[in-house]
């Protein structure tokens, strides 16, 4: 397989390319030349496989013969380790819990899978490949945890000051090994520049083979496509094709799931539900694209002003805005709304939402009317609910409880620098 950038489709990369360097230099997204077909038959029998399965029939199709297929299988293996339950919630309701990895965050499924990926394609070289990584939370736990004791590679993370949850900043400070924490006296643009700068500097990209891992990364965006297939296998058998409610911030989870329905997945729909950051629901509605200022909100992984994904939309539907809106349906809900969703759920079917997934749940209940009675509504959830632990206990009045496998987390000693927002002061750290 190989891959374009959305700004110019004829020039195209092998995926070693496209996953070290994460952006083409053209600033456009990486897209593979062919979204594959899975065989006839696979959808039917889907019921018979397991996870790791459906990841690795997937995988293999984007990019094998590059990688080899054993390869791929390994990782597979070692990437895809926990499980991605469908609960029912009531009648035709159903959430798809993305929150059982590392960080309890559904990031965790392709960090993992681009971790392992890239320290395959540098096993030749000598030198360590270094990830940079501007953070205000939920990227940063998973890069760590995705990243940490893969070989060959190092990763540094940037997080603001203060500005993250105490849980997530065990979760960026704690791992040790080839994860270190520089704890930014700044805000997350800060971050973030800091990083861009870095990338642009001569001496240093002298001194480290640097990469990126955000999110607009395709060996990221691919493995999110891997749960949609195993939703249907949950469903009850002889279900109507699920329609798929997605909270969305930068579109990468979404743009996963219509990867997959590209690929011949039954599905009814997509539904993208967003906060008050409405930049492609208005698009969907008809109005310009006009990407706004960052709105603060209670569901925070979604506030995202410009959603870096909307250009993969564009170039899956080849700038066809009524395309668009045929395959995909989009609402927008303030924070109160939010609340109230959030408690009747937890009023008449005492399930937890989290903020994010309580904005689909809203999206559903508009919109399921819509669709053939009985098709049932699959809300993906995207995070647990106690990593907004604080919006949860506002709202509810409950404590949502740490999981086990991170209580011990809390316990553990904070490892960070402390450095200004200046570059320079940066540099100095990277080049001592
Ligand atoms: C990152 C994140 C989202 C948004 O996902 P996108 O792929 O950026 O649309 C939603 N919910 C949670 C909990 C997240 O961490």
């Amino acid at each position: 397989m190989r891959f374009y950038s959305t700004r110019n489709s004829s020039l195209t990369f092998d995926p070693a390319t496209a996953i070290l360097r994460s952006l083409p230099e053209d600033n456009g997204l990486f897209m593979p030349e062919q979204i594959p077909l899975m065989p006839e038959g696979f959808f039917a029998d889907i019921r018979s496989m397991q996870l790791p399965e459906i990841a690795y029939e997937v995988a293999v199709r984007y990019f094998s013969p590059e990688i080899p297929a054993e390869v791929i299988r390994a990782i597979v293996d070692d990437a895809v380790n926990f499980p991605v339950p469908v609960k029912h919630i009531h009648d035709d309701t159903y959430t798809l819990e993305l929150f059982h990895g590392p960080t309890l965050a559904f990031k965790d499924m392709g960090a993992r899978f681009m971790a392992r990926l890239m320290s395959w394609l540098n096993r030749n070289e000598e030198e360590k490949l270094t990830v940079l990584v501007a953070t205000s939370g939920d990227t940063g736990s998973a890069v760590a945890s995705g990243f940490f004791g893969v070989d060959g590679i190092e990763v540094v993370i940037l997080y603001p000051s203060g500005k993250v949850s105490p849980l997530q900043e065990k979760q960026l400070t704690t791992n040790g090994g080839n994860i270190r924490a520089l704890e930014i006296q700044g805000s997350f643009d800060d971050c973030q520049r800091i990083v861009k700068t870095a990338f642009l500097d001569k001496d240093l990209n002298k001194r480290y083979r640097l990469t990126s891992a955000n999110s607009i990364n395709i060996a990221r965006l691919i493995p999110q496509s891997f749960y949609y297939m195993d939703a249907l296998r949950q469903l009850p058998e002889g279900s109507i094709p699920p329609v798929f409610v997605v909270p969305s911030g930068n579109f990468g989870n979404l743009t996963a799931g219509l990867l997959a329905y590209r690929s011949g997945m039954p599905a009814s729909g997509f539904i993208a539900a967003t906060n008050r950051n409405d930049a492609v629901v208005r698009y969907l509605s008809g109005e310009d694209y006009q990407p706004r200022d960052t709105i603060a909100t209670i569901s925070n992984a979604m506030d995202v002003g410009n959603p870096s994904n909307f250009v993969r939309l564009l170039d899956l539907y080849g700038n066809d805005r009524s395309l668009m809106q045929k395959a995909l349906q989009a609402r927008t809900f303030s924070d109160e709304a939010t609340r109230s969703a959030m408690r009747q759920c937890y009023s008449q079917y005492d399930y937890v939402l989290d903020p994010h997934a309580a904005v689909g749940w809203l999206a559903w209940e508009q919109l399921q009317s819509a669709f053939q009675p009985g098709t049932p509504g699959v809300i993906l959830e995207t995070a647990h609910p106690v990593k907004f632990s604080e919006v949860v206990e506002d709202t509810l009045g409950v404590k949502p409880e740490i999981p086990e496998s991170l209580r011990s987390i809390m316990n553990r000693e904070k490892q960070a620098t402390l450095l200004s927002s200046d570059y320079a002061e940066f540099l100095s750290w990277m080049m001592g």
